[in-house]
């Protein structure tokens, strides 16, 4: 599989690669750029509203987190709650 540079810090090895696609526009969409911490290293996508919870792979449910953010945030230790990363 090809991987452009651009994406070499992108950690898609957990995700099916029908998700990569849309992966790469949320990257694109949040500058490469974890949205809790600013980091560009070991992004992955966080489901805003998890898929048990009726959440789908939407933009609108989609975030681009470094790997030690997600992990805070899937452990409760970094509330994404009242951010409003949505309104922008
Ligand atoms: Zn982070
Ligand atoms: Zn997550």
């Amino acid at each position: 599989m090809r991987r452009h540079k651009t994406f070499r810090n992108a950690d898609f090895c957990r995700y099916p690669w029908r998700q990569k696609e849309i992966m790469i526009e949320i990257l694109w969409r949040d500058e490469f750029t974890c949205q809790l911490c600013g980091s560009h290293r070991h992004l992955q996508m966080h489901h805003i509203k998890p898929r048990s919870q009726g959440g789908d792979n939407r933009k609108d449910n989609l975030l681009t987190l470094c790997r030690e953010c997600h992990c805070a945030v899937h452990h409760g230790n970094m509330p994404l709650k009242g951010m409003n990363i949505l309104d922008r």
